[in-house]
């Protein structure tokens, strides 16, 4: 890219900033608005949409705020093993507690006692617009203070709508509680699996539980008992590591994540495709296979990273020793591609899709997204080692030289 295209680049991306802002919330209500009023079918958007769009309750805003404050009450209060961060810029690490995993037994125990004991699920379902609409304004109103806290760290993004979109701190605390740590997995990804439970429940209720039903609430539950089971290994993903806390990451964490992710079972509720035995095989053979791949692969970089001398797929691994003293895993799946750990994660997400059938292609949505996502993330990841890296990243480029899936791209 030359300068002058790169200045100018630089000078739109606050425009497209706001654009993605508006665009990405409005992509969550069209989808709350097709299942909602049309089924689950994609419909065109249209100006009557506006008047679908759910407010705010009082009863959602006591549930959306008792919620957040209940996860967060949890992580501070459950015991939790404490595990250091990788090394910051500055050399510093920084402190965890661990405790995620506990807080998802004991909110499970608590979904269930309101399951059994409460009319949770139906008022859950009923009131997701609200309960969208308020988490919308959570998320905006987290960003705002951490705007105002006013910290700003070296190699900051200019300009506001850049520092709201970005964040201006990279491990935003207030004493010891991590803020990035604690939105990136427990209201958003604790809320996922509870709606999740909402809507089979609330199927069982009016229908018949199905298999699809059964199978999307138990690979999507696996995922994230698994997140949580790896705790520590997120210390070392490319959001704790390189992303700062802004607006981005706490909408997607708290919004996009549970209502979004959610799609599948939202569709399935209403729906059941009365998928076949060796349908419904087949797809948990590819949610197996792409688990594997996830999991053992972030495993194994996590592993290589805290202990480079622990073999890798039986044999002494082989690395690049970067200037800057990191190193980079050449060997086991980090040889297959340099981001082998998102061929797994988008197999995964076509078994959620592919149980829903092929009556809407609504829930493909989250595919598509997803696909989206990860080839851009890949590119941003490559662009900053490449900055922090040099000459080191295009031997490993050299060495490595496919982004995601092995001899195709
Ligand atoms: P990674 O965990 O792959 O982290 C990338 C970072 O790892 C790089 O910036 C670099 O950081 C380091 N790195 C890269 N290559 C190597 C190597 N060969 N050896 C050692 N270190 C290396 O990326 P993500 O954080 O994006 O993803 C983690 C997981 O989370 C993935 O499985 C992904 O699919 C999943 N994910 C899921 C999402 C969801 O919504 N479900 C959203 C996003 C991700 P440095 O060298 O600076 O330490």
């Amino acid at each position: 890219m030359t300068a002058t295209a790169g200045k100018t680049v630089r000078r739109a991306e606050p425009i497209a900033l706001v654009l993605a802002w508006l665009a990405l919330p409005a992509l969550v209500y069209y989808v709350w608005i097709c299942q909602t009023y049309h089924h689950g079918q994609l419909v065109l958007p249209s100006p009557g949409m506006l008047h679908q769009l759910p407010r705010p309750t009082l009863k959602s805003m006591v549930v959306i705020i008792g919620w957040v404050g209940y996860q967060a009450i949890l992580q501070v209060l459950l015991p939790g093993r404490r595990a250091l961060g990788l090394p910051l810029p500055d050399g510093g690490r920084l402190e965890y507690r661990l405790n995620g995993l506990l807080s998802l037994l004991v909110t499970i125990v608590l979904l269930t006692v309101l399951l059994i004991g409460t009319n949770t699920p139906a008022w859950v379902v009923g009131n997701l617009g609200p309960l969208l609409s308020t988490t919308n304004i959570v998320a905006l109103g987290v960003t705002v203070f951490l705007l105002l806290r006013g910290r700003h760290e070296p190699g900051d993004s200019p300009g506001p709508i850049r520092r709201f979109w970005y964040g201006s701190e990279l491990n935003p605390r207030i004493g010891r509680f991590d803020l990035k740590l604690f939105f990136e997995a427990r209201p958003g990804l604790v809320g996922w699996v509870a709606i999740d439970v909402c809507l089979a429940a609330r199927q069982q209720q009016e229908h018949v539980l199905s298999a699809s039903m059964i199978l999307v609430c138990a690979f999507q539950l696996a995922y994230v008992l698994d997140y949580f089971v790896h705790e520590e290994a997120v210390l070392s993903t490319y959001d704790i590591r390189h992303e700062k806390f802004g607006w981005m990451l706490c909408w997607g964490d708290l919004v996009w994540v549970p209502f979004l992710y959610t799609v599948q079972a939202r569709y399935l509720a209403d729906h059941d495709p009365g998928l076949g035995a060796s349908a419904l095989t087949a797809i948990t053979v590819l949610n197996a296979a792409g688990y594997v791949v996830f999991r053992r692969s972030n495993l194994q970089k996590h592993t290589f990273r805290n202990n480079p001398q622990t073999p890798v797929w039986g044999e002494a691994p082989h690395f690049i020793t970067t200037a800057n003293g990191s190193l980079l895993l050449v060997s086991g799946w980090w040889r297959l591609a340099r981001h082998i750990n998102y061929l797994g994660d988008i197999a995964m997400s076509a078994a959620w899709c592919l149980l829903c059938g092929f009556d809407s292609p609504l829930p493909y949505l989250y595919i598509a997204y997803f696909v989206v996502l990860l080839v851009h993330r890949e590119r941003r990841d490559n662009r900053i080692c490449q900055a922090k890296y040099g000459a080191d990243w295009t031997e490993y480029r050299a060495r490595v030289p496919y982004r995601i899936i092995p001899g195709v791209y």
